[in-house]
């Protein structure tokens, strides 16, 4: 017998809170931890482009045969232009190749297994905070996780110029992770100029940027939050990406994302990609096929994209309006706390500045659950939900 020698886990800080959530009995009750988009009517519905790509798959269909290890083509070419645009010299000069990965966790996961096993880099700096699964799947993956500094609590900022003292004492080859937009939880993303001093730093330290990139299209527009990346990227011999399309084509069970690796120059991409292929077949063998073939459907149709960056510009202006009505709802609700900085935060969450006891109260007294750093997902709010929220941050504060 040798499971009796297996201690139970802890529950994980962001799904183990939706299993307590369900179990609540309270028929008030909030669900702002998880990052999952709801609509005005508190749903989490299948995109409209979504729906047509899949009537059609489901007629054009032909065959459940594997796909390659590297998954669907079409659909990895589409992923190299939603990073480094239409016409990119970086794709032109044939330096990049993306592979299919199962969602944006599976696509860290292979980053990282991949330079664990083919690299002599054993180092990845990580923001604090980040998202908290980040260090669970870089420690898994046998690297070792370091901070650096990237907000300031007393002004609700970010320490730019802490980040960039603690990432020059990183070592040559060490990776860095950084969030490609809406960073996860602060809602806080570097500007133009500061991913020009990143990208200055990155290149010469030597450091490899490992950028997560989950939320395109969630803070500013899709080209417009692929900048800091496709700085960076002009900027540094080499770097990887984890893609994900979880959120801004709501694929979130179909889990599909996209791990892609960029080099020096294209004999060495083909070599890294080779290894990131090796690492694959040693993990799952190959993706499944549904969501990547949604994507690169609804892609590749010009209808079907329009479609589909209307609904993400819904997304996108749904939540900015919650933004602005959390802000003002507080206020009415008595606060009086200057809570305005959530109206500048990126994408879907909001960094309260709360702390532990107080989202406790709020998930004990109130039925209000919120991740413990104090982050809220505003995509989970609605116009019916913000009165119980606002009250019970109120009586909380
Ligand atoms: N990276 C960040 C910053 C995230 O917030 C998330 C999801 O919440 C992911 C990666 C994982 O995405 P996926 O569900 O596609 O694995």
């Amino acid at each position: 017998m040798i499971f009796s020698q297996v201690t139970q886990a802890p529950a994980d800080p962001i799904l183990g809170l939706t299993e307590a959530f369900e179990a609540d009995a309270r028929s008030g009750k909030v669900n702002l931890g998880v990052g999952i988009y709801k609509d005005e009517a508190g749903e989490t519905p299948v995109l409209r482009s979504v729906k047509q790509a899949e009537a059609r798959l489901l007629e054009q269909e032909k065959t459940k045969n594997y796909l390659g290890i590297d998954g669907v083509q079409a659909y990895n070419q589409a992923v190299l232009e939603l990073l480094f645009g239409k016409g990119s010299e970086l794709i032109a000069q044939n330096r990049a190749q993306a592979s299919q990965a199962p969602g944006g966790t599976g696509a860290l996961r292979i980053a990282s297994e991949f330079v664990m096993s083919n690299t002599q880099s054993r180092t990845i700096w990580v923001s604090n905070p980040t998202w908290a699964n980040h260090q669970n799947v870089f420690e898994t993956a046998g690297l070792q996780v370091k901070e650096y500094t990237y907000y300031r609590a007393e002004d609700h900022g970010m320490d730019f110029d802490a980040m960039m003292a603690d990432l020059a004492t990183a070592e040559q080859g060490d990776l860095v992770l950084l969030h490609g937009c809406c960073h996860n939880p602060t809602g806080i993303d570097p500007t133009t100029e500061q991913w020009q001093q990143i990208g200055e730093l990155c290149r010469d330290k030597g450091l490899v940027p490992l950028f997560d990139f989950a939320y395109q299209g969630f803070g500013a527009g899709i080209e417009e939050d692929a900048q800091g990346l496709r700085i960076v990227a002009a900027m540094v011999p080499e770097m990887l990406v984890a893609s994900s399309f979880s959120k801004n084509f709501g694929l979130y069970n179909e889990r599909i994302g996209a791990v892609t690796v960029v080099a020096a120059d294209t004999e060495t991409k083909d070599k890294a990609f080779s290894q990131v292929k090796r690492t694959i077949r040693a993990s799952y063998s190959n993706p499944p096929a549904h969501g990547a073939l949604i994507v690169s459907t609804i892609l590749g149709d010009e209808t079907l994209r329009a479609e589909w960056e209307a609904e993400l510009t819904e997304m996108r202006e749904r939540i900015a309006e919650m933004r602005t009505l959390f802000v003002d709802s507080l206020a009415a609700a008595g606060v009086t706390q200057d809570f305005s900085f959530i109206s500048t935060q990126n994408g879907m969450f909001s960094f309260s500045g709360l702390n532990k006891d107080q989202v406790a109260r709020l998930k004990d007294e109130f039925g209000v659950y919120i991740v413990g750093s104090g982050r809220i997902s505003v995509a989970g709010m609605t116009k019916s939900n913000m009165p119980v929220i606002c009250k019970a941050i109120a009586a909380v504060l």
